[in-house]
């Protein structure tokens, strides 16, 4: 009998152990995502195994493994790629009252099967001292000929610039979403290249006078241990763009259940923990990104940038009109 009991007790631990455990798909590198997963594991007693690569290595690797998948969680940047995830049916559904109090609807896709985690605004940088923030507006006016080569940006291959075309073709259809990508074309300093700390380079060397890059490469710019980098940051401006109509353009970086996942409860738990106030804190501190609940931002990087209004196109749309802003840029011949 009491050897009964040791072996009920060993086999309860061992399923205890087992439990205890969840896989993540990451193609974040933050030193923010370590900080928190350790966290998480001294809060819960959750293990977090880490597998990295590239969003689209992951997805492809997702989609291969199947049901055998050891993955739980998937991590990734871009609506436009969680709706990727969702179309390749490796993400499931998931409903839970903390994720919906954490995350706003907007931030998530209707049915569940992703949620926003970080905020990125998609913003239009300018020359300090050459260009007054006056001067600029909207992305829409980035197609004016007062432009005419001094814009720089990242080719359209890179899926920021896909899903703010996205949210261009929601906001004013396809037909001026193409007028558009041909005339901020013609505009560019030269052809598109390079990322978008490029971009702001680009700007600091006088070479452009605009850009449009993402806010935490700013962030990164301006924290970077390099002196030539810390100068780009200060060489340029932050411009929220469409403030008077339907605000900048954002993304979510964000995750989801996987449809294979064996630890759902405790990916679910995982999900709740990185949306939580506190750990929201944290990537805005670390990484430079705002948090799900933009205005809730504390911190000092971003305050210096000062409040924005924010597009509130439900970001599901990015992925739903990705197809289309692809074949956009193909026609406006933006490489
Ligand atoms: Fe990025």
């Amino acid at each position: 009998m009491k050897s009964l009991f040791i072996i009920f007790l060993f086999l309860s631990a061992g399923l205890f152990v087992h439990a205890a455990e969840i896989n993540v798909y990451s193609h974040r590198h933050y030193d923010s995502d370590a900080v928190l997963f350790e966290k998480f594991t001294k809060e819960t007693g959750i293990k977090v195994n880490v597998v990295k690569g590239s969003a689209d290595q992951l997805i492809q690797r997702l989609i291969s493994e199947g049901k055998n998948s050891p993955a739980d969680v998937l991590l990734t940047v871009d609506a436009g790629r969680l709706h990727r995830a969702k179309e390749a049916g490796i993400l499931q559904p998931v409903k839970s009252k903390k994720l919906q109090q954490n995350v706003p609807p907007s931030m998530s896709d209707p049915d569940g099967h992703w949620y926003g985690m970080t905020v990125r605004a998609r913003v239009i940088v300018y020359a300090k001292g050459r260009v007054k923030p006056t001067e600029l507006s909207t992305y829409e006016d980035l197609a004016s000929p007062k432009w005419r080569a001094r814009i720089a940006v990242r080719s359209s291959s890179n899926i920021y610039n896909q899903s703010l075309l996205a949210s261009i073709i929601a906001a004013n259809g396809p037909d001026k979403a193409l007028s558009w990508a041909k005339a901020v074309r013609k505009n560019m300093v030269r052809a598109p290249r390079g990322s978008d700390r490029d971009q702001a380079r680009t700007v600091a060397s006088g070479l452009a006078d605009v850009a449009v890059i993402n806010t935490y490469y700013l962030g990164i710019l301006a924290n970077s241990t390099t002196v030539a980098d810390r100068e780009v940051a200060k060489k340029v401006g932050v411009f929220f763009p469409n403030q008077k109509g339907r605000g900048a353009h954002i993304n979510v970086s964000g995750g989801g259940v996987t449809s294979s996942s064996k630890n759902k409860k405790e990916a679910i738990q995982f999900l709740e923990f990185l949306t939580n106030p506190q750990s929201q804190k944290t990537f805005g501190e670390q990484s430079y990104e705002y948090p799900v609940k933009i205005e809730t931002n504390r911190s000092k990087l971003l305050e210096s940038w000062g409040p924005f209004k924010a597009d509130k196109v439900n970001l599901s749309v990015l992925g739903t009109k990705n197809s289309e802003a692809v074949k956009i840029f193909d026609r406006a011949g933006w490489e």
